[in-house]
């Protein structure tokens, strides 16, 4: 990882945007969220209610509705988007702790049990009484649009061996999300970019997952499959292959991408992806889109 990122380029960007090695000095975008709530108080009080509005710095409104594509089936986006991680996501609880049978202090064995002022059952330790705590992943990755076309990878590890994606997959520690994203997509398409600007942060809650997608573009045109890729593309829109995505998070993202362009340019979107424990990964058709806001 530490050598892909080495490799990129460390010119200045000319046009403003990010690339490699250089830190994310500002917010691309004014997305100074004002809220009168802390964001922990404010997403829940969004079910209540489709259509609050958060007001942003410069008079920008963050409209919230609500916005289904629910299919017959349910599904869960089980397994590591890109196995660049060590750690790999496969829970099959909805939403649950998942069962952490060891100390990460001392490996001393764990019991579950909700400890003094908390809601939620924890692993505590039994030797030494320290709580290993779960928390969400961060997957980040690029959107890269080029001579009209988007980049598609197809999978060569499980799960969705063989399935189309994104460029993405888990951010590492030590590394901003930007960073992270063009990372993976050196990594996954050999292909060197510069992040232009947030498009989607999608929550799957169900799985502990969040994903921030980012807009960039080719530094060069150049790519090819990288280790974990059989094949990289570009589509035309109306050619990406809808029905061979890997994961639901990814239609989510194309999905929410092709209609801004539909209508004009790229918008901000945030949601949350909801969909049922139990069913098959390859299902990625059978969610909720719920709580979509857009700038
Ligand atoms: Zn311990």
């Amino acid at each position: 990882m530490l050598r892909a990122i080495q490799i990129l380029g460390s010119s200045p960007s000319s046009s403003g945007c990010f690339s490699l090695p250089h830190k994310l000095k500002k917010p691309h975008s004014n997305f100074s969220l004002i809220s009168r709530k802390p964001i922990e108080a404010t997403v829940p009080n969004l079910s209540r209610a489709h259509s609050l509005a958060f007001q942003f710095r410069q008079g920008c409104f963050f409209r919230a509705f609500q916005m289904s594509y629910h299919h017959s089936e349910s599904t869960l986006d089980g397994g590591s988007p890109s196995s660049s991680s060590s750690t790999s996501i496969a829970i099959q609880s909805a939403g649950s702790t998942r069962k952490i049978n060891f100390c990460q202090w001392c490996g001393g064995p764990t019991k579950h049990e909700i400890p003094d002022g908390e809601e939620k059952a924890r692993a505590i330790c039994t030797h030494c009484g320290k709580i290993t705590y779960e928390n969400p992943k961060m997957v980040v990755g690029c959107l890269i649009e080029h001579e009209n076309k988007i980049l598609l990878c197809k999978r060569k590890i499980q799960p969705s061996y063989g399935l189309w994606t994104l460029p993405a997959g888990y951010m590492e520690i030590g590394e901003s999300a930007a960073e992270g994203a063009i990372r993976e997509t050196w990594e996954e398409a050999n292909a060197e970019v510069e992040v232009q600007s947030p498009f989607a942060q999608l929550d799957i809650p169900l799985i502990g997952q969040t994903y921030i997608i980012f807009l960039a573009k080719l530094k060069r045109p150049h790519f090819s499959p990288g280790p974990e890729s059989l094949e990289c593309r570009l589509f035309a829109l109306e050619d990406i292959p809808f029905d061979s995505l890997a994961f639901s998070s990814m239609l989510v993202t194309l999905k929410l991408y092709f209609e801004d362009k539909k209508v004009g340019r790229p918008k901000f979107h945030y949601g949350i992806i909801n969909k049922r424990p139990g069913t098959s990964p390859s299902e990625i058709h059978a969610y909720t889109l719920d709580h979509h806001l857009k700038c």
